[in-house]
Parts: structure tokens; C-alpha cells; sequence
């Protein structure tokens, strides 16, 4: 990693570019990750580079849902998991039933090992490949993104995805899934077709997200029940969007 010093204005920024390059150098993310996270950063350069209460709203019903899923799965692919690799384990420690299983849109069995490999190598216990001997598919979707692991998602009744395209969203949702999406872009389908879009950057938003299910792991079902039903993702993303087009 560059030597960035601490006192740089853009530290954060920077030192998540470089988290980035590290992946690519690494074999987990690919060139055109590398161009996305950059759609990311201008996203987050535009909302301040600072968790806003919309988002903080999704991250909170997001805790809410995963803890009273039967079965949640983390889908992880190479920019999240070069991006945000020790938050993704805060988050599955911190839920504690929760899998992880990789899923790349660019995929090659090597790619998907490593990544698989990389996340059991900082402590993740549960990591499932999308694609294997026995996997099942999503219908709609023609790239190798329609696997699902038959103990991971084909199992899983909530899943929180991140840096993800929208067609795989969609067939998700149509398939009776719930989905949780992390997405600087309030106006991509992917957060326009989840049930909870957090607008906010991955590193950022999932301790937070750790933080919650530690807090709520114990709550009344009825509360978080009632959170849930009381929220309104389209308000979210109009909320976001008016903070990066500067109208608040
Ligand atoms: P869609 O298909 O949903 O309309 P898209 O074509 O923009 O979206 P991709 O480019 O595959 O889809 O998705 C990457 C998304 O991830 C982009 O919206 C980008 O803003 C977002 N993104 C990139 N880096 C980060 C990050 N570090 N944290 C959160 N979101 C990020």
C-alpha cells in the first residue's frame, strides 16, 4: 500500500484506492472493477464522503431484516471483497448465522477460489462458491452471476449484496428473495430494485451495520418487525439524490 500520510485531505479516499489496487494485484478484482469503484468514489466525493441519516435509516432496517431472516447470505464479489474484507467479517461475526458465498460477474474458477480463500483466510467460517458441481441457477440471467450454492443463496431468504449489477437484483427479488443492496448510486436499478438500498460506501456503512446486530440481536421481533414495515426506500433514494445534485 502508498505511503499516504495521515494528513492528507483525501486520506480516507485514498488509502480505500488503494484497498482497491492491493485486490487487483492480489487476483481478486478485475480492470473493470477497478473502473466501477471509480463510479463509486465520484458518487461519494458528491454526498461528502460522510454517512447521511437516509442511509443510516437503510443500515438500521438492513439489521433489522437480517436478524429476523430464517437463513441471510453476504454475496461477495471482487470489489467488495477487496474494498471492505475485514468489515464483511465484522458483519458476519456480528450476526452470527450469516454465510458469505462468492459471486463474480467477470468469473473464472481461480478468481472465485481466491476470493473464497482470501475471506476464510481473515476468519470468515462459512464461505460457499456460487459456482460449483451442485449449484442451482436464477432464472433471467444469462452470465455465470445465475449459480447459486444450493447451502448458500439457493438456500438463503434474505441477501445483501454490494457494488452489484441490477439484472442479478431483479431475478433475486422476482425469485422471492429480499434484497439488501450497498450502492453509492441512489439512481442504479440495482437500488431502485432492492427492498433496502444503503447509499453509502461499503467500508463506511458495514461496521455500522456490525454495530447495529450487535445492538439488536436481542430485540423484541415485534420492533424490528415494525421498522421494517415503516420503511420507505423510495423516499431514501430521493433523499440521497437531492444531496448529490447539492438541492439541500
Ligand atoms: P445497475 O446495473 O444497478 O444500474 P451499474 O451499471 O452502475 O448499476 P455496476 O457498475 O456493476 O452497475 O455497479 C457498481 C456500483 O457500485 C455502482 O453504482 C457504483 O456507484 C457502486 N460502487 C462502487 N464502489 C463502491 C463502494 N466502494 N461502495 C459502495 N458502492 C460502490
Amino acid at each position: 500500500m502508498a505511503d499516504i500520510p495521515p494528513s492528507h485531505p483525501r486520506f480516507a479516499s485514498l488509502r480505500r484506492r488503494e484497498r482497491l489496487i492491493d485486490g487487483f494485484r492480489a487476483g481478486l478484482a478485475t480492470e473493470a472493477g477497478l473502473l466501477a469503484h471509480g463510479r463509486g468514489e465520484a458518487l461519494d466525493y458528491l454526498l461528502g464522503e460522510q454517512t447521511h441519516s437516509f442511509a443510516d435509516e437503510a443500515i438500521r432496517t438492513a439489521s433489522a431484516m437480517l436478524v429476523c431472516a430464517r437463513y441471510p447470505v453476504f454475496s461477495v464479489n471482487g470489489n467488495s471483497a477487496s474494498a471492505a474484507g475485514p468489515e464483511i467479517i465484522q458483519v458476519l461475526a456480528a450476526h452470527g448465522d450469516m454465510a458469505a458465498e462468492v459471486n463474480l460477474f467477470h468469473h473464472s474458477p481461480e478468481r472465485s477460489r481466491r476470493i473464497h480463500d482470501y475471506l476464510r483466510g481473515i476468519g470468515a467460517s462459512h464461505v460457499f462458491e456460487s459456482v460449483s458441481a451442485e449449484s442451482q441457477e436464477l432464472p433471467e440471467i444469462q452470465h455465470a452471476r445465475r449459480f447459486m450454492n444450493q447451502e448458500g443463496i439457493a438456500r438463503a431468504d434474505v441477501v445483501l449484496v454490494a457494488l452489484e449489477d441490477g439484472d442479478r437484483c431483479q431475478a433475486l427479488v422476482r425469485s422471492g428473495r429480499t434484497v439488501i443492496a450497498i450502492d453509492l448510486n441512489p439512481l442504479s436499478r440495482t437500488a431502485k430494485i432492492a427492498q433496502v438500498a444503503i447509499v453509502d460506501e461499503i467500508s463506511r456503512a458495514l461496521p455500522l451495520l456490525a454495530q447495529y446486530l450487535r445492538e439488536e440481536r436481542t430485540r423484541p421481533r415485534q420492533e424490528l418487525e415494525q421498522r421494517i414495515a415503516s420503511y420507505d426506500n423510495n423516499e431514501v433514494l430521493r433523499s440521497a439524490e437531492r444531496v448529490i445534485r447539492g438541492s439541500v
